[in-house]
């Protein structure tokens, strides 16, 4: 298991005051996987949470090269590897665009042990406010198969939460034929209400890793407050991933997932996406107007 060194750089890239993580996917399973095999952890309700007060990070903002980003309350959180419970975010421009003006989710969105740049409109804007995630995008998916992968190897386990009802237990049965070894600890659909309900279904099954995937925002609130009352160490929020997995959902070609242009796929496939996608024009318009007002 890989301890974290002293002189690994630690630091964020902000856009628009959501702190992400400038790190390959390999770096983002490695990470993930020493929370997962990491022993003698305390993991329940009294272990520790990501705060506002671990912030021994360097925070490298829109700010080395312009004003300081001050005005979106930009607290800076600890990205180094903690053996304790975290949950992981994986935001795309239209979160990062809702959490512009909703403390909470922002606040929730940094307090994550990881934020992973999902779309290329993220490393994009990043690159337009003149800092950079050189290590590029980190699609949620992509981020979490890999995961699976390593974890099938020890014989991990994972718990589906998410999606319409009998869609994680056939994301279940897909992942388990595709990564040999692992081990579906339990699934809930993401339409019961109750979240004591699906707390203690979690609980009794003792997974390695939970995937929450109720869509965003709505996933990262409920790991923000559902995860101290859950015995796993570790949880991804991963939108319709299950739908994915479960093969009720077509991801774009690779030509597509290559060029960054996944959202154009699933807005001609999916229409009625419109109003959700309008959020990315302005969100890449915030961040030029930034980077000029900056100058
Ligand atoms: N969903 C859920 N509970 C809810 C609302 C949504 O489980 O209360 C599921 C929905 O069935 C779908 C996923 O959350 O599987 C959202 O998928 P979408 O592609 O919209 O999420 P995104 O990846 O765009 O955040």
């Amino acid at each position: 298991m890989r301890h974290a060194k002293n002189n690994e750089p630690k630091e964020k890239v902000d856009v628009l005051g959501v702190g992400f993580n400038n790190i390959s996917i390999d770096e983002a399973v490695e990470r993930a996987m020493a929370i997962i095999e990491s022993s003698g952890n305390d993991t329940s309700e009294n272990a520790s949470l990501p705060n506002e007060n671990a912030n021994n990070m360097i925070y490298r903002s829109a700010s080395e090269n312009s004003r300081p980003s001050d005005d979106y309350d930009v607290k800076a959180f600890d990205s180094e590897i903690k053996y304790e419970k975290t949950y992981i975010v994986t935001p795309n421009p239209e979160i990062v665009w809702l959490a512009r003006r909703d403390e909470n989710l922002r606040n929730t969105l940094n307090r994550a042990g990881l934020v992973l740049p999902d779309g290329v409109g993220i490393t994009i804007g990043a690159r337009i406010l003149g800092t950079s995630l050189s290590k590029g995008r980190v699609p949620g998916i992509d981020f979490v198969s890999a995961l699976l992968e390593k974890m099938a190897l020890t014989g991990k386990s994972v718990f589906l939460f998410g999606a319409k009802p009998g869609v994680a237990e056939d994301a279940g049965e897909k992942l388990m034929q595709k990564h040999p070894g692992l081990v579906i600890a339990g699934t809930a659909d993401g339409y019961i209400t109750n979240s004591d309900t699906v707390a203690a279904r979690i609980n009794s099954a003792h997974p390695d890793l939970l995937l929450v995937c109720l869509g965003a925002p709505k996933q990262e609130l409920w790991m923000a407050d559902n995860l101290s009352h859950t015995d796993v160490k570790i949880c991804v929020g991963l939108g319709g991933a299950l739908d994915v997995f479960a093969g009720r959902v077509k991801r774009a070609p690779k030509l597509f997932q290559k060029l960054g242009l996944e959202w154009l796929y699933r807005l001609v496939r999916e229409p009625r996406r419109i109003t959700r996608m309008i959020k990315l024009p302005l969100f890449i318009f915030v961040v030029i107007w930034r980077r000029l007002w900056a100058n």
